[in-house]
């Protein structure tokens, strides 16, 4: 269904009576701001009760959308062409970078960095690249401590709903040789103590607003699910390793489990509010502020983990300085809590289901939808605020209403006005709270110093050049190496374009032996998901015409014959520019240093430069550094034309180059950051 809606500026203020046909609807159809959305069958009823609390007005539009919008609300995934304005409320790379393995591996850079933050993710190896590295770890503990015996989890990338999930108990389990040829996907350590409640295992799904990420703005919603299993819970051992009803606790399979019980009430039943299993620890005794702190310490950290390339696909879709909506979305954290009560997470979903009924079986093969209060209850008020947060008229409202209330408290006693009947000019006061708490920027003080890579990412961005592409070329990989100023003699530009080379290879083999497993066919003629595989067709976007040449990847074979449908006027030209992509490090555009491997190349620079310290204090000296070269370059560049040179900024402090003395305290102050708690 498509439809459109309009945030009334009366929200709040009982237009209930507001219809489509209303005649208020169709005289001042430019009041509020526009919503638009498609919808899916099973989004349908959520919306209607969104719409009826929030008291919005909704109209259909069956053929298609007329004019430009407020608010775009799309089912699954950012692409629209058609956008210059507005807000989306998908982000463009979110689905890439929720899936299993990018997941693993941004949270596992963090790690690498930040051990003890980033602790709350199980350990985890993807498949089948680390296959041996994983069976190689194991052995290693089990030879130290001869009585551990782990469980691990299989999780196929890409998968959902439990789909294609087993416990194994070592890594020679056979069925493990099995997935090494077909999916890729993540093992993961088996978190055996998990919290139980009425011996059932349980997990959490926790709504949080990505409201914007540059600057990063985070809500979390106050209330989520905890969806149970529904077989009691054992530790794993051979026999009930098979038992998804006991180990897995993914609504799409409990539902099917004849234990499984639909409840109108939020505290019983198999899907239950969080609040009240907090409101039930509580009485326990449990320090619920604590979860809470910890609960939304692991969501900051997580999208801190996302936002590195999710800026990066950002600036690709949305190029900056061209017109284009602004993004926000909607997450769904599932996180599981250990007996000693800490989070752990399990996964992000980008597209966190947002039914508010289920489907009862009124007689065999016979089935009604029944609304869940539950999720109603739940899911309801997330999309309300998200909605009520992402009003563009919000601001202007609560700044004029602010002014009208300064005014009258310059006027007269507050006390007066009130005793005289002047309304509440906040037009949403009479709507419930808001139910999303923002976490960031209220906490960014505790956390912005874990934003490393996110620094990275913005130099990655710097040098990418051309705007729209993801991938940093070798020229644009020497263009950072020189303006950062960090080639010397023991780092020769020689040295640079292996290392280039050497690092992008190997993530480019990793990333296609991914994609190609999973990959569907349509994607190869998309411009942004490229394969290059011998005698694949590939796109290039041609540096003099900016259109785009088709040619086959023969790596082995000359280039030139294979360039199709140019004038020959630019085929001469782009054939060299070809010859030049190709030839002196044999890469292909869509196989340059993505951002994964730059991060490593960083880190390997970082080591060189400042060695003797922590991993972190090496990447934050030389990103200090950069961020300074490039700053004095900006400068050079904004007054040239002028006289005189450049004004006296002087160099970051980086007592550990080269070889430097062990840490001093300088380098060691600035990282001593105390363990973030949030209050
Ligand atoms: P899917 O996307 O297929 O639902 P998840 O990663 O959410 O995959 O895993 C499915 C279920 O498996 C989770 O809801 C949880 O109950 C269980 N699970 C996943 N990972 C672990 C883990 N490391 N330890 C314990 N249980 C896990």
């Amino acid at each position: 269904m498509q439809w459109s809606c309009q945030l009334s500026p009366e929200i709040g203020a009982h237009s209930a009576a507001l219809s489509p046909s209303s005649p208020a609807f169709q005289e001042s159809p430019a009041q509020g701001a526009q919503l638009w959305g498609t919808l899916s069958r099973a989004q349908e009823d959520l919306w209607y009760q969104v719409l009826w609390h929030s008291w919005l007005m909704l109209e259909q539009f069956p053929f298609g959308r007329r004019l430009p919008c407020d608010i775009y609300w799309h089912g699954v995934s950012f692409h629209d062409n058609d956008i210059f304005s507005g807000q989306v409320n998908k982000f463009p790379g979110m689905t890439e970078m929720v899936r299993k393995i990018t997941l693993s591996r941004a949270v596992r850079i963090m790690r690498n960095l930040f051990p003890e933050e980033y602790n709350f993710y199980p350990r985890s190896w993807i498949l089948p690249d680390e296959f041996q590295l994983f069976a190689a770890q194991v052995q290693m503990v089990k030879d130290g401590d001869p009585s551990w015996k782990p469980t691990f989890i299989v999780k196929p990338d890409g998968g959902c709903q439990g789909d294609g999930i087993y416990l194994i108990k070592d890594p020679s389990d056979i069925r493990l040789a099995g997935t090494l040829q077909s999916r890729p996907a993540v093992v993961q350590e088996y978190i055996c103590k998990p919290l139980l409640i009425d011996k059932l295992k349980f997990d959490i799904r926790l709504y949080v607003l990505l409201k914007s990420l540059d600057p990063l703005e985070i809500y979390i919603a106050k209330d989520g699910l905890s969806r149970f299993c529904t077989e009691p819970y054992q530790e794993p051992n051979s026999r009930n390793l098979h038992h998804v009803f006991m180990h897995l606790t993914n609504y799409s399979l409990n539902v099917h489990s004849s234990n499984f019980i639909h409840s109108d009430n939020a505290s019983t039943g198999s899907k239950r509010t969080f609040s009240s299993i907090l409101c039930r620890l509580s009485s326990k005794g449990v320090d619920i502020k604590k979860v809470w702190s910890d609960i939304i310490s692991l969501v900051i950290k997580t999208v801190i983990a996302l936002t590195p390339e999710l800026k990066v696909f950002y600036q690709s879709d949305i190029p900056t300085g061209r017109p284009g909506p602004t993004c926000f979305q909607i997450l769904g954290f599932d996180i599981l809590l250990m007996k000693n009560l800490k989070p752990m997470l399990l996964e992000v979903n980008a597209n966190p289901s947002m039914r508010i009924e289920h489907e009862h079986e009124l007689s065999p093969g016979v089935f009604e939808n029944v609304p869940s209060l539950v999720d109603e209850e739940v899911k309801v008020a997330v999309i309300r605020d998200t909605l009520r947060l992402m009003d563009p008229l919000r601001k202007k409202r609560e700044s004029q209403s602010q002014q009208l209330e300064k005014a009258s408290v310059e006027k007269e006693d507050p006390l007066d006005s009130e005793l005289a009947g002047v309304p509440d000019t906040n037009p949403e006061a009479q709507l419930p709270s808001i139910c999303l708490k923002q976490v960031f920027p209220k906490y960014a003080k505790q956390f912005n110093y874990l934003r490393l890579v996110d620094r990275m990412a913005n130099l990655f961005i710097r040098f990418l050049g051309i705007k729209g592409t993801m991938k940093l070329g070798p020229t644009g990989f020497r263009t950072f190496i020189r303006n950062c100023r960090l080639s010397s003699s023991s780092l020769s530009m020689a040295a640079v374009d292996i290392l280039y080379i050497d690092i992008t290879r190997r993530w480019s083999s990793m990333t296609l032996d991914q994609r190609d497993s999973d990959l569907g066919e349509q994607q190869l003629s998309s411009s942004k998901h490229q394969r290059t595989r011998p005698g694949r067709r590939v796109r290039l976007d041609c540096p003099t015409c900016h259109g785009p040449v088709l040619h086959r990847w023969e790596p082995e074979r000359p280039l030139r014959g294979h360039v199709l449908g140019l004038r020959s006027g630019f085929r001469k030209e782009v054939c060299a520019w070809i010859e030049r992509c190709f030839s002196p490090i044999a890469i292909a555009p869509d196989v340059w240093m993505c951002l994964q491997a730059f991060i490593e190349a960083f880190f390997f620079l970082a080591q060189r430069k400042f060695k003797m310290l922590p991993l972190h204090e090496q990447v934050a000296s030389l990103i200090d550094l950069c961020e300074y070269h490039l700053s004095l370059l900006d400068e050079k560049r904004l007054v040239c034309g002028r006289s005189g040179t450049v004004g006296g900024r002087s160099p970051p402090h980086l007592p550990h180059q080269d070889t430097c003395p062990p840490p001093c305290a300088n380098g060691a102050d600035k990282f001593s950051h105390p363990r973030p708690t949030v209050p």
